[in-house]
Order: structure tokens, then sequence, then C-alpha cells
């Protein structure tokens, strides 16, 4: 049996996965995970419940798009994730759910703008959201996603769900968790008016914070 390579990380992706289904973001299979690796990224497989998946269920892709690990079919949105990692030179993660605050502003077609210190710091930017493409289309919705995100680490896909990166999965899921929370905020806000951004400056200085000085004495003034 060839020896299964990458094994801490699955059970760390196997970890998260159960995570977001407990916190309401996957639903069933709906929901899927990739991690850089050396050979390409590593995804989970299409349609097999996380209550019962296993480190051999996962599959590895290399940056061009073949399968070059695992018995299973890589998950059906593998070439969002794909398009996204070759784009993104320092996502070592991507995490696409359903959160329901953030696909509910995904069904409006609406951006989440930078309103919170934490979207400053974690996401870097204003979240815009895809023209809508059926999530079938797999290779046209990946082009979509990649002509959307910029160096902001969220995206919305129009009646969908969201993609989310981070350097490791810990980060993109914190990610996806400060978007969820903007979006309810925007919800929660709505009825009295248009949430207010914070000035782009302070987007990029607090993204630079939380990048370079956050949690070092540097930050201490
Ligand atoms: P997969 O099971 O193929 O990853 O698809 C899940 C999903 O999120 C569909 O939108
Ligand atoms: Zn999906």
């Amino acid at each position: 049996m060839p020896e299964d390579t990458h094994h801490s990380l699955k059970v760390e992706m196997i970890e998260k996965c159960r995570l977001l289904e407990k916190m309401g973001y996957f639903i069933g299979t709906w929901g899927n995970v990739s991690v850089r690796v050396p050979e390409g990224f590593i995804v989970t497989p299409s349609r097999i419940a996380y209550s019962v998946i296993d480190p051999s269920d996962f599959v590895t892709v290399s940056l061009e798009g073949t399968v070059v690990a695992g018995h299973r079919l890589p998950s059906s949105e593998t070439e969002i994730h794909r398009v996204v990692l070759a784009r993104k030179g320092n996502t070592g993660a991507i995490i696409h759910s359903h959160s329901p605050y953030a696909t509910a502003v995904a069904c409006l077609h609406q951006n989440v703008p930078v309103f919170v210190e934490d979207m400053a710091q974690i996401i870097g930017g204003e979240v815009h959201c895809t023209r809508y493409v059926p999530a079938g289309q797999h290779r046209k919705i990946a082009e979509e996603v990649g002509k959307t995100i910029g160096e902001e680490n969220a995206v919305l896909l129009a009646n969908h769900g969201v993609l989310c990166c981070g350097r490791n999965l810990e980060e993109a899921l914190v990610a996806n968790q400060i978007l969820e929370k903007a979006a309810l905020m925007m919800m929660a806000a709505g009825g009295r008016g248009k949430v207010i951004p914070i000035p782009e400056e302070f987007v990029t200085s607090e993204r630079n914070r939380f990048l370079y000085k956050y949690g070092t004495a540097k930050d201490a003034s």
C-alpha cells in the first residue's frame, strides 16, 4: 500500500470540515476546502459526507489541474480552488462554504465593504460579488471568481456561497467567520441606511498592522 502523504494535514482538514458543518457553514457535502502542498494542492473529494470521510479520500491536484494522487473524484469545485491558488501566491488554504449571511449578501449581488476593523485586518479589502454562474459550470464559475477576487482574502459567489483564503486553514476559517459576521451586521444595520466604509488608507494600514505588527512589541505604540 502506498504511503499516505500529508496525513496530519488531512486530519486537520477533516477536523475543520466537521467544525464548519457544526457551525452551519457547511450543510451535508456542500462546502469544500483545499490546502497548498509542494505537489500542488490537496482538496476534499466530491460528495463524501464529512462524518465518514477518511484521510485516504483526499485528492492531490497539480496547479495545472491534473490529479496526482487519490482514488476519489476531487471536489466538483476544484477548478475554483485551482484558479485562486494559481493566482494568489500567498494563499495557502481555501474554504468554500455556503455560510448563510454572507450567502444572503451574495443573493443580493452586493459587495461587503470594509466597515469593521477585523475585516480590514483579516480580509484586507472590500469583498466583491461575482456575476451569477450556475454551480455546474465549473470552468466558467472559476473564471468569474478569478476575475473578481483581488488582493483581498474573500469573494462572494452570486446566489451560491463564499470563498475565503488564508495563509493556512486556520486563517481561512477566521476569514470566513469575519466575513459572515460582517454580512450579518450589514443585514442588521441595513434597515437604518448604508454601512459607512473605513477609509481606504486605514484598510491598508490595518492589514499591514495585522501582517507585520499585531501580537509583537512593535504594536505597542
Ligand atoms: P463537492 O461535494 O463536489 O465539493 O460540492 C460541494 C458544493 O459546495 C457544491 O456547491
Ligand atoms: Zn458550492
